[in-house]
């Protein structure tokens, strides 16, 4: 009878998940696989990335597998986002499992509008997430996301995150006016930043995606050094340009010990709407090379696409408004290659470890 459990387990540790391009032995994936009285076996799968929707698929897939070798069982799928750990001595903040990095080397190459889409996406898949705009020069997060009133404080220090179509958001934003320039200096702008994002209350959240202010100057290494983050990902156009400067980006992370979860290519092509013809405006083959060169993979290539401009103008990114519109299916695809990137990545044990006490002088 432990046959069919050995059997099983062997069939199992063999099926390769394609979110994580590795096989479920490797990705710990397989939690219990007991063997019931009717002769049934029941196994259970544990996904490190969120799965709402890919759980039934990995379920399917494993008792395909199982039948396929002469074995009846019923899989079922639990969800386990772990906390992973952060670069160098920082620790995880409290409420918050992992924080993912949106960065870019250059302004405009839409880098809050991927941040807004992974941020619903991932939610969409069934994560709990919250987004954090930290784009001082131009916070766009309040636009794209529909709201705009400033967060709540109940004890006058910390702050209620807002809470905009599922998410919990804040961002630098609420906390100045819209046509107020930002004349601050990189050490007042990156102390500020850690204090949006220490001092709010964030509740129970898988991701924190943070919008990044774009560059590589001062304030962003100052972020990248001093904020937890368990990966960044690079948003770039395919312009030679886009690209020379997500590079050093991208250089900035892994100099301070961040991994690169992935490159975003942004506005890879324009599809005439008349005739189908796909022009790539901004050139082409550019993260790839740049995959090449760093060894980190392109997690999604994203069209022009008017519906994606508007979606972001009106307050409902395109993955909330139509969550099954081609766009929207590349974000989705996007987070969770970006998802299953982190699950891969080292836990964190820094929660777990006790707090060093002086030793008692006998
Ligand atoms: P960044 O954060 O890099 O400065 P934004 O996300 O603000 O860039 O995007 C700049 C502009 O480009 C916005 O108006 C946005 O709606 C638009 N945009 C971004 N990505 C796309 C896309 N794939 N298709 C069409 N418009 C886009």
């Amino acid at each position: 009878m432990t046959n069919i459990v050995q059997n099983a387990e062997a069939v199992l540790e063999r099926l390769v998940d394609p979110i994580l391009g590795v096989d479920f032995k490797t990705a710990k994936m397989i939690r219990a696989v007991d063997l019931q009285a009717d002769g049934m076996l029941n196994v259970t799968l544990r996904l490190g990335y969120p799965a709402r929707v890919e759980g039934g698929k990995r379920a399917a897939e494993a008792e395909a597998a199982l039948s396929a070798a002469g074995i009846k069982a019923v899989v079922k799928v639990e969800q386990e986002i772990i906390a992973h750990k952060v670069q160098g001595t920082l620790k995880v903040l409290p409420g918050v499992k992992n924080i993912i990095a949106v960065a870019s080397g250059k302004g405009g190459v839409g880098k809050s509008t991927v941040a807004a889409n992974l941020a619903l996406a991932l939610m969409h898949e069934g994560a709990n997430v919250g987004i954090l705009d930290a784009d001082i020069y131009g916070p766009s997060q309040p636009t794209m996301l529909g709201v705009h009133e400033a967060p709540d404080s109940k004890d006058g220090k910390t702050m209620e995150p807002v809470e905009s179509l599922g998410l919990q958001v804040n961002s630098i934003g609420f906390l100045v006016k819209e046509d107020d320039p930002m004349i601050w200096r990189g050490p007042m702008a990156a102390g500020a930043l850690q204090q949006l994002l220490k001092l709010t209350n964030w509740r129970d959240l898988d991701y924190l995606v943070v919008d990044m202010p774009p560059g590589t100057g001062d304030i962003q290494l100052t972020l990248a050094q001093t904020v937890p983050v368990t990966g960044a990902l690079m948003v770039t156009t395919p312009q030679d340009i886009a690209l020379i400067d997500a590079k050093k980006g991208l250089r900035m992370f892994q100099k301070v010990g961040v991994p690169i979860l992935g490159i975003v290519e942004n506005m890879s092509v324009f599809v005439c709407p008349c005739c189908g013809k796909a022009t790539p405006i901004f050139g082409e083959g550019g993260a790839d090379n740049m995959s090449r060169e760093y060894g980190v993979p392109v997690l999604g290539r994203l069209p022009i696409d008017p519906n994606v401009r508007q979606a972001a103008d009106a307050g409902i990114p395109r993955v909330a408004q139509a969550p099954e519109s081609a766009s929207a299916q590349i974000f989705r695809e996007m987070a969770l290659r970006a998802a299953g990137a982190v699950a891969l990545l080292g836990k964190d044990y820094s929660a777990k470890m006790p707090p060093v006490r002086p030793l008692e002088r006998k």
